[in-house]
């Protein structure tokens, strides 16, 4: 049976690249009846933090990956004894050789840059001892061709793969002997993975092979690059899938967008359900080449799915941010201020008009503060010469006008004709007065919610 494995590094924020592997790796185990298997790579004591581990848990949690999908999540370092019986099985059988050559040295019988390691030790029969590493002899002719299911049969010629290091000179085994053994441990058929590790593959499936292993098949996923082609990177670019979430996006709209990197269902469409990728998904179709990651388009996709909610599922995914989490900031309202009725009279109108959910509190917070969040330079601009009069008179009409969004607007209209003002005009600075920003929410069904006591309050203070 299939059997594929996300295998991540906790040393830091969940990235988006991550979460496009797991993502792959679990639907390929979902269309092929397989397994997915969970495997948190913890051996670089020095990076890792069990925080890291537990956000990669919740952020697959997150993107819709269940615990009962899976197997795990197991941990590299509980496999130490094997990696070391690994390391020494290959020394036993000649596969591997202990070496003592520094960089240093290396380079200075190169006499030029350093370019590999040049098999110094090869036939020295060193044993074991400190500073010694242990290298993997590589075949001297030859070619390892790698079975890949993005890039067909990748082919490297042996003689340019350099005998790399398996475990270091404190005995401890490196990442490319630790990864294969939990893989030949775990019964891995399919390794998915990122492109970044092809140059890793030849080398891993030699290790394979000389373990005694039939090796897997590989599929490595294009590398993701942002408008400038680079590869997206944690110090450049926004890449943690917990600060999309933080910001607003939707579950659905990352899951389907990383799989859209490099790939598209049937049709013009770019937007579909879940179902459809499920269906029509093939690990063979992704494109090889650099997939930009494309934030504008994202933000766009997640406009389009958070109008696609139920208005119950939109207000139950706007909670968050009226509330606070760990680590969304909270609302600036005194908790006993919001009122849910108000807020869903008003989340309608604010279901169409974001595109991430921390748009949301800007919107609204006019409801829920004694006094609204002035924006100082929109208050200036509408705040000029009439604006005192228009809202006076506003106010003087509002005191008769039955409370409701069209009696409201037709009130305004014939104080702004009175002025020779259009009803954009005219709405301006009670716009400001009321919410205190230039835009938002309709302003007539937010002047209904906000209730006729405040709205004239509001208004009578600009006017003072
Ligand atoms: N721990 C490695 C990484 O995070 C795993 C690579 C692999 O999937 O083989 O990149």
């Amino acid at each position: 049976t299939v059997r594929v494995r996300f295998a991540p590094s906790p040393t830091g924020m969940f990235h988006v690249g991550g979460a496009r592997s797991a993502l792959h790796n679990w639907l390929f185990a979902k269309q092929h009846g397989g397994v997915f298997v969970l495997r948190i790579e913890d051996t670089d004591a020095a990076r890792n933090r069990p925080e890291w581990t537990e956000g990669i848990l919740a952020a697959l949690d997150w993107i819709g990956i269940e615990r009962e999908g899976y197997e795990g999540p197991l941990f590299q370092s509980h496999n130490a004894e094997a990696h070391r019986a690994a390391a020494e099985k290959l020394h036993a059988g000649g596969r591997a050789y202990f070496c003592d050559c520094t960089r240093e040295a290396v380079q200075a019988r190169s006499g030029s840059q350093y370019s590999g390691y040049d098999g110094f030790c090869r036939d020295r029969g060193l044993g074991a001892g400190p500073g010694r590493a242990l290298r993997f002899r590589t075949p001297d002719d030859g070619v390892t061709v790698v079975k890949d299911l993005v890039r067909g049969e990748p082919t490297f010629e042996n003689a340019k793969l350099e005998d790399f290091v398996i475990a270091r000179a404190d005995g401890s085994p490196v990442f490319l002997l630790a990864n294969v053994v939990d893989d030949t441990i775990q019964g891995i058929t399919h390794v998915i993975r990122a492109e970044e590790h092809l140059p890793n593959t030849p080398k891993q499936q030699l290790l394979w092979v000389a373990l005694g292993h039939e090796p897997p098949v590989w599929a490595h996923v294009p590398v993701v690059v942002n408008e400038k082609r680079q590869k997206l990177s944690k110090r450049r670019d926004k890449v943690a899938l917990e600060q999309f979430r933080d910001e607003g996006y939707l579950a659905a709209t990352m899951k389907n967008y990383l799989m859209l990197l490099g790939w598209a269902p049937s049709g013009d469409r770019e937007i579909v359900p879940w179902s459809v990728i499920e269906d029509e998904f093939r690990i063979e179709d992704v494109n090889p080449s650099p997939a930009f990651f494309d934030e504008k388009k994202l933000r766009a996709f997640n406009g389009e799915y958070i109008r696609a909610l139920s208005e119950s599922e939109f207000i139950a995914v706007c909670q968050p941010w009226l509330t606070g989490t760990e680590t969304i900031a909270a609302p600036p309202w005194e908790r006993n201020d919001f009122d849910p009725g108000a807020f869903a009279a008003v989340a309608p109108l604010a279901q169409t008009r974001v595109a991430t959910l921390n748009e949301i509190v800007p919107n609204v917070d006019f409801l829920f503060l004694p006094e609204p969040a002035i924006d100082e330079a929109a208050w200036a601009k509408a705040m000029k010469d009439g604006a005192e009069d228009l809202l006076r008179a506003t106010a003087a009409a509002y005191r008769e006008t039955p409370w409701n969004a069209e009696a409201l607007k037709a009130a305004l209209e014939a104080v702004g004709a009175e002025r020779g003002l259009k009803l954009g005009k005219a709405q301006a600075p009670v716009r400001v007065a009321v919410t205190g920003r230039s835009v938002g929410l309709p302003l007539f069904e937010s002047l209904e919610v906000l209730g006729r006591e405040r709205t004239l309050a509001r208004i009578d203070a600009a006017a003072a």
